[in-house]
């Protein structure tokens, strides 16, 4: 099917979920890293000779996985899936997909846990894997796309094109399956508005949820040889919180849920690696909203009401920390640019997470 067509079939078959659900999935993650991937992209650290493979848990150790997160999952959430994250899950020999799937499913069978998902590159999604899937109770598919730009990929020594999303995207829509795509600001080639063009093409593909992820110089990366040569210059912190602050407004324009901006140390990093350089704080999503909670509050008192001098800022009682910024930042900046009194910061459930409101107690 020609591109323009393919994107009027998957803007047809749009899902959209509301921005920020309140309740969340509690997802009992099993990390595979690297395996099913016979890549090197240039900002991985994956070992190709000794590493590839030798992640995948046994049927003993899956269940032992799963079965200790059970206890935790609680009530106050959305459903429970088992998610195979960190390799390349299709790309994985069929039996290991399938031993993994059926230890999995017994789980759903019995009730205790709605559904499977994992991540997989885009270019490993095809009817044969598919039909595979269809025994199985797969609800979510997560594609690193990281790029829709070809140089970018090409560069990025990713293997495959953004026709391979366009195309995965398209067979994952007939099947009707819940989508994430993964995108990276910051790769080689890249720059804001190339970053910005991706946001746009994965915006028109529709998928149910997106992640941003800020390309970091891994130790043991072809990047970080590039980087040592001064062949890449990583993004600064500043330069990846405000790109993706304006990635994050662009999906939340076309109502895509943005559930992770940066990588967690914990979930996303191998033990034990350390990055070079890059735009890494551990907090990284905290500090795009803090700039997103700014930027709103800021546009209220310029236009028209900065003859007040007492402003109060309601918000959900869950973004109160992102909106006082790292160190209460932004109240202070808030303060000072408008010769505020005082600002005070009221919890309001009723407002969306990324929502806030703003009162004005009196007239100078
Ligand atoms: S980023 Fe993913 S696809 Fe690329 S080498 Fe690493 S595991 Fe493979």
């Amino acid at each position: 099917m020609p591109p323009a067509k393919l994107y009027m079939f998957l803007q047809a078959k749009a899902n959209y979920l509301p921005m920020h659900n309140s309740k969340k999935d509690f997802i009992i993650p099993v990390f595979i890293p690297h395996a099913g991937c016979p890549h090197q992209c240039v900002f991985c650290n994956q070992n190709t000779v000794t590493g590839w493979g030798k992640s995948i848990p046994s049927h003993e150790d899956l269940s032992d996985i799963i079965e200790s997160f059970l206890d935790f999952k609680g009530k106050n959430r959305n459903r429970v899936q088992i998610g195979f994250y960190g390799g390349n899950f299709l790309g994985l020999e069929t039996g290991i997909i399938r031993r993994l799937l059926f230890t999995a499913s017994k789980y759903v069978a019995d009730g205790l846990v709605d559904s499977i998902r994992f991540s997989t590159r885009p270019d490993t999604i095809n009817d044969n894997k598919l039909d595979l899937l269809e025994n199985f109770p797969v609800e979510t598919i997560e594609l690193g796309v990281q790029s829709m730009n070809n140089s970018v990929l090409m560069l990025s020594k990713r293997g495959h094109t953004y026709f391979d999303t366009i195309n995965a995207v398209y067979m994952l829509k007939k099947r009707n399956y819940e989508i994430g795509l993964q995108m990276m600001i910051g790769l080689p080639g890249d720059d804001e508005s190339i970053s910005l063009a991706t946001a746009h093409s994965i915006s028109a593909l529709c998928p149910d949820f997106v992640r941003i992820y800020p390309t970091l110089v891994l130790a043991g990366s072809p990047l970080a040889v590039l980087y040592k040569q001064g062949k890449y210059k990583p993004l600064s912190i500043e330069q990846g919180v405000s790109i993706s602050k304006k990635i994050y407004l662009a999906f939340k324009e076309h109502n895509i849920k943005v559930i992770r901006m940066g990588l967690q140390a914990t979930d996303d990093l191998k033990e034990g690696t350390s990055v070079i350089a890059g735009p890494y704080h551990p907090a990284f999503g905290h500090l795009v909203y803090s700039e997103i909670f700014f930027d709103n509050i800021f546009h209220v008192l310029k236009s028209g009401h900065s003859d007040f001098k007492n402003i109060i800022i309601k918000v959900h009682p869950k973004s109160i920390s992102m909106l006082r910024g790292l160190k209460n930042k932004n109240i202070q900046k808030i303060k000072e640019l408008f010769s505020l009194k005082s600002v005070e910061v009221i919890p309001d459930i009723s407002l969306l997470r990324d929502e806030v409101k703003t009162e004005f107690t009196d007239r100078v």
